[in-house]
């Protein structure tokens, strides 16, 4: 821990009247995480410029941890002070950042007025060390300002039940076209998939029949698969860890096994094939899959919303708690949907559409091979394998890192993600090696080669980013992060400004993107059909990246606006 020097009264009081004025002052001691900041009341130097405790970034209040003694950064201040540093769970970004954005989300109202409280408190509290006021006006203060006083006031906001106000996806409108837009897209780039010629001019494709979209042997094998992961996900193998804190302050627990569900899976497939199962079946009722998953996720939709109208106001989604069914319906109105210890939202997320899409592929490979008589698979298909089986199987092995997720930690479960998960994730992620088997593809070994280091490179990104991000997120103090910059926030958190997180605002998404590039390659130039996962791919984090932003500029304020300044770029250096 720093050593930190006694303050000078002159600069204490400088610095509780500026409290509120000059934005997060935070001491970092190097060596120490961000989550024991503010665990005591500490002294410590302000300086602009180069301090001798630390690297001193006077633009933006970077934490530069290489430094000896840590540092604080204050734009332009130069005074020796005395800070009284916040507890983490103390989100006070009102203390330097004025009114918060909103107000209106049920899990923050709380603690927005719990900020509203704490400034004038710590600066009371700064003040009578120092002995400031005569020993009667103490009393009084304290009586005023006591914990209990604020316990009430908190407990009071609390009860008062809010609203999902900031609605998105274009609201109720949106929303309720989205739930028959997005079975319509996927059914259209099937059918179209399906043509010889899958041109966009060709619009639109010959329509089957209702009655022979239907197939009940195909939903029964939709559902063995559904429940076989069901089973797996129970199956008492691997870790069990906690979630992030829920608004009320609970932690819920979950299983991480989907990598022994993958080989679980890879093990079953394989005694399938071993007896010589035919996997094709995929292939030939392709879209009798995918009309099953799309009602079974309807009904699991529906089974959602109306067991989320029971559920205590704590248990709903921040984002889907309107009150407008539609609304509500479309963007998951309970945020944990949980029967016992199955967690319905986090076994859909990661298990049948993910595990679903790889096997999908390999169908599609083996279709390639029986309907072109090869006895290998053409290059073109091998590469779209590969790159997607090592994206699923890291999503799997990392599958920890999807408990802070915006899924998991802000999104409810209702259609969008039912959809998403078992629909959309298989069926249209597979579209590249769907489409391979009806328009083989050759490609020459260079060409190969070159997609293959292009996908690397996306990988890389991709794989590094995140971990950076959630290894800081685990352990700021972590001695391999040492050579990073952050920026310190009041919530106790810091944010990045170096390694991967200050080249970009979203490097992980720049990562994503370029894979996505690198699966629809092998697909040649023909149609612009396969390319159709990389432009959606990159419309979606586009509006990801936005609905992010907004809540951390939310979360952190005038914190993540010097990151903004700091990292100017979103998604894609010098573009955008
Ligand atoms: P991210 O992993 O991008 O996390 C965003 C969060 O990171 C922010 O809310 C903030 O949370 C934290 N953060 C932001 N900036 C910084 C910083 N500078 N320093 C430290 N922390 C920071 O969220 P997503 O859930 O959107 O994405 C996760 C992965 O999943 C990505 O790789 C993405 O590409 C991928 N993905 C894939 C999809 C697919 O269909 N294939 C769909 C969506 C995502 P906090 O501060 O609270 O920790």
């Amino acid at each position: 821990m720093a050593l930190i020097p006694r303050p000078r009264l002159c600069g204490l009081i400088y610095v509780c009247i500026s409290l509120s004025e000059l934005g997060p002052l935070t001491v970092v001691d190097p060596g120490s995480s961000t989550q024991e900041f503010g665990e005591e009341c500490r002294l410590a130097t302000v300086e602009g410029g180069e301090g001798d405790g630390g690297v001193v970034d006077g633009d933006a209040g970077v934490v530069d941890r290489d430094g000896d003694a840590g540092m604080v950064a204050a734009a332009g201040a130069r005074v020796t002070n005395l800070l009284p540093l916040r507890k983490p769970s103390e989100n006070n970004t009102s203390t330097y950042n004025g009114e918060p954005d909103s107000t209106e989300r049920n899990d923050t109202s709380h603690i927005i007025s719990e900020q509203k409280l704490k400034p004038d408190l710590e600066t009371e509290r700064v003040l009578e060390q120092y002995s400031l006021r005569p020993r009667k006006e103490e009393k009084k203060k304290e009586e005023i300002y006591s914990e209990k006083k604020i316990f009430e006031t908190i407990k009071a906001v609390e009860k008062v039940p809010s609203k999902t106000k900031d609605l998105e996806f274009g609201g109720r409108i949106g929303t309720f076209m989205l739930i028959f837009f997005l079975p319509a897209t996927v059914f259209y780039l099937l059918l179209m998939c399906k043509q010889d010629d899958p041109s966009f001019m060709n619009f639109p494709p010959p329509l089957p029949a209702l009655e022979s979209l239907w197939e009940t042997r195909v939903f029964g094998v939709f559902l063995l698969w559904f429940f076989l992961q069901a089973l797996f996900y129970l199956l008492p193998v691997g870790k069990v860890v906690e979630g992030l804190p829920l608004p009320d302050g609970r932690k819920l627990q979950y299983r991480i096994n989907g990598f022994y569900a993958f080989l679980l899976t890879a093990a079953a497939i394989g005694t399938l094939l071993f007896f010589q199962c035919e996997l094709h079946y995929v292939y030939d009722h392709f879209m009798h899959f995918a009309v099953s998953a799309a009602a079974f996720s309807m009904v699991l939709s529906i089974y959602l919303y109306i067991r989320s109208l029971k559920a205590p106001e704590e248990d709903l989604a921040p984002g889907g708690n309107s009150g407008y069914l539609v609304y509500d319906f479309f963007t998951g109105h309970e945020l944990n949907p949980r029967i016992g210890s199955f967690d319905l939202k986090y076994f859909c997320e990661l298990r049948p559409g993910l595990i679903g899409w790889v096997v999908i592929n390999l169908a599609m490979l083996l279709a390639e091979m029986k309907i072109n008589n090869q006895s290998t698979p053409s290059l073109s298909m091998v590469l779209v394998n590969s790159f997607q089986l090592l994206y699923v199987v890291d999503a799997l092995w990392n599958e920890e890192a999807i408990l802070t997720t915006m899924d998991i930690t802000h999104d409810g479960f209702g259609f969008m993600l039912a959809f998403g998960d078992l629909v959309w994730v298989p069926f249209v992620y597979s579209l590249q090696a769907y489409y391979l088997v009806g328009h083989p593809t050759p490609i020459s070994w260079p060409v190969a080669a070159a997609i293959t280091i292009l996908n690397c490179v996306g990988y890389y990104i991709f794989r590094s980013a995140n971990s950076q991000k959630n290894n800081f997120r685990r352990n700021p103090a972590d001695p391999k992060l040492a050579f990073l910059k952050f920026i310190p926030t009041a919530t106790g958190k810091g944010l990045l400004v170096t390694g991967w997180w200050g080249f970009v605002r979203h490097p992980n998404y720049l990562g994503d993107i370029i894979m996505a590039l690198a699966w629809s390659l092998p697909c040649g130039f023909t149609h612009i059909l396969p390319y159709f996962y990389v432009i959606y791919f990159i419309c979606l984090l586009v509006h990801r990246e936005a609905r992010d932003e907004h809540h951390c500029k939310q979360k952190y304020g005038l914190a993540w606006e010097r990151y903004c300044q700091r990292v100017p770029y979103r998604i894609f250096p010098y573009i955008y």
